[in-house]
């Protein structure tokens, strides 16, 4: 009798540890505050809310429908090296669809087209052979280092010219940093250039999903498994405002008039973003600026020679700065026949007077320029214009991750592509950071979570053609 007493307390005891776990609220239901929730959830802890603004989870990840295909707000391919999304993807079943294909990256100047991978094109780019063998000399180097952090005060300028040269800079490194962020080599950060360089974007194969869209794959996926962890989801309300006591978050308010009791809170909103849900200013945040992107999704059946997967702008006069080829890496995004296009501006502040044109405006710059490169008139027969205000952090020289653990608030948590810095900006990078601040958390409640050494040692084990 005492026995059976004795295990019932142990029962009561150990539903009353598991009903116990803190009220934690995440803010942002993009792929780090997914991840983020997923991780705790995992650890047992049943008391997670996600507070979401859109109408669904995914966020930048997010999908659009048009005549029952789903696409990309904007062109999104698998990179080999990002394990936190191979492991996802692992997760959820559907890394063995996975198909892999080398792409063909074209550069585009002074009216000319050039694939640099393309040894008869390489030959032809205007730039002596022995900046053409600096280059490459700049590439292997990058390919081969995995750590960026020792070029963290150095500037992508310095990168650069140290195993390129300035020429190759001036020629190829140059147009492409103001493409991205509008701002000379000499003021992006070395480290990030470094590591990007080194995902080999360009060179290496890439990765879809055939039958699709791979984000909505993604998105369906960790959606399911929250809902599997009961994990709730507010879903198309904004966090309005945090309340706080002393230096915790107590509350927090949403636009719908609802408010939500907090014990921990994740921020995975941008960090503009979260400011203002503060109402106080934090200088120690300020450093993160967020550059925004005009991404135009188009369907045409008209016949785009020469094909290619992703093509960068260089001339000055375009206003786009890429076009992709959506249907050059999946050849099943859209219904059959068609050529799916996507071109994009990248945009310094989502302040600029582009960012706020008209849509009718917006695509007559992009037909100018298609015309430009190929000769004639683009006609799509259906188009969206999708406005991403807070895309990522300007990673200047000097860029500091914010800290995981808010500086000032002793009961918030970061996550998001703002820290991922100097690793790239991608779908993986923002799992790895939600699932490092939902381990934080973790820890600091004396649990561990076994999620961030498993991303840290993933691996491909195959990567099937197609
Ligand atoms: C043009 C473009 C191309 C890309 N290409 C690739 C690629 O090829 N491969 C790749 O791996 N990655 C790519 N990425 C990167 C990838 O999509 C992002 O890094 C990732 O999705 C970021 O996730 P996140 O959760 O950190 O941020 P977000 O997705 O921005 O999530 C933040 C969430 O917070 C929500 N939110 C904001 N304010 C509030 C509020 N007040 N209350 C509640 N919710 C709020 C937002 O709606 C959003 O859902 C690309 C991104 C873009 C924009």
């Amino acid at each position: 009798m005492a026995r059976r007493l004795d295990r019932c307390r142990r029962v009561r005891h150990r539903h009353a540890t598991v009903m116990a776990t803190p009220r934690v609220i995440v803010l942002g239901g993009g792929l780090s505050g997914m991840a983020a929730a997923y991780a705790l959830a995992q650890a047992g802890w049943d008391r997670v809310t996600i507070v979401e603004r859109g109408p669904e989870l995914g966020g930048l990840a997010g999908t659009f429908e048009t005549d029952g295909h789903f696409y990309p707000l904007a062109y999104h391919h698998i990179l080999q090296r990002d394990r936190g999304l191979l492991f996802f993807l692992d997760r959820i079943g559907a890394l063995p669809d996975v198909r892999w294909r080398k792409i063909s990256m074209l550069f585009q100047l002074k009216g000319r087209l050039f694939d640099l991978a393309d040894p008869v094109d390489f030959l032809r780019f205007p730039m002596s052979l022995a900046d053409k063998l600096r280059f490459v000399r700049l590439m292997l180097r990058c390919f081969g280092k995995s750590d960026w952090a020792d070029w963290n005060e150095r500037s992508a300028a310095e990168l650069v010219d140290t195993w390129g040269g300035p020429e190759v800079r001036r020629a190829i490194f140059d147009p492409l940093m103001r493409l991205k962020f509008n701002r000379p080599c000499e003021e992006v950060s070395g480290a990030w250039l470094g590591a990007r360089l080194h995902f080999r974007e360009g060179s290496a194969p890439l990765g879809y999903i055939p039958g699709g869209n791979w984000t909505k794959v993604l998105c369906d996926g960790v959606t399911r498994l929250l809902d599997d962890a009961s994990v709730q989801v507010k879903l198309g309300t904004s966090a309005r405002h945090l309340g706080i006591q002393d230096d915790r978050v107590t509350r927090v308010d949403l636009d719908d008039g609802e408010s939500l009791e907090a014990d921990l809170v994740i921020s995975t909103v941008p960090t503009e973003v979260y400011q203002q849900l503060l109402t106080a200013a934090r200088p120690d945040l300020d450093h993160v600026r967020y550059t925004a992107v005009v991404s135009a999704i188009l369907a045409t059946k008209q016949r785009v020679t020469p094909t290619f997967y992703w093509m960068n702008l260089a001339s000055l006069d375009c206003t786009a700065s890429g076009m992709f080829m959506l249907n050059a890496l999946n050849p099943t995004i859209g219904a059959p026949g068609d050529t799916c296009l996507n071109i994009m501006t990248h945009v310094p502040t989502r302040h600029d007077t582009f960012f706020h044109q008209s849509d009718d405006q917006i695509l007559a710059g992009y037909r100018a320029d298609f015309h430009r490169v190929f000769g004639f008139e683009l006609k799509p027969f259906w188009t969206q214009v999708n406005r991403l205000g807070m895309y990522a952090p300007v990673f200047h020289r000097g860029y500091e991750n914010p800290p995981l653990r808010d500086a000032v608030l002793t009961n918030v948590y970061c996550a998001g592509n703002y820290r991922t810095f100097p690793s790239i900006a991608s779908t993986g990078t923002a799992l790895a950071s939600g699932v490092d601040a939902g381990a934080a958390i973790l820890a600091d409640h004396g649990g561990t979570s076994d999620l961030p050494a498993a991303i840290d040692g993933y691996r491909l084990a195959s990567m099937p053609r197609g």
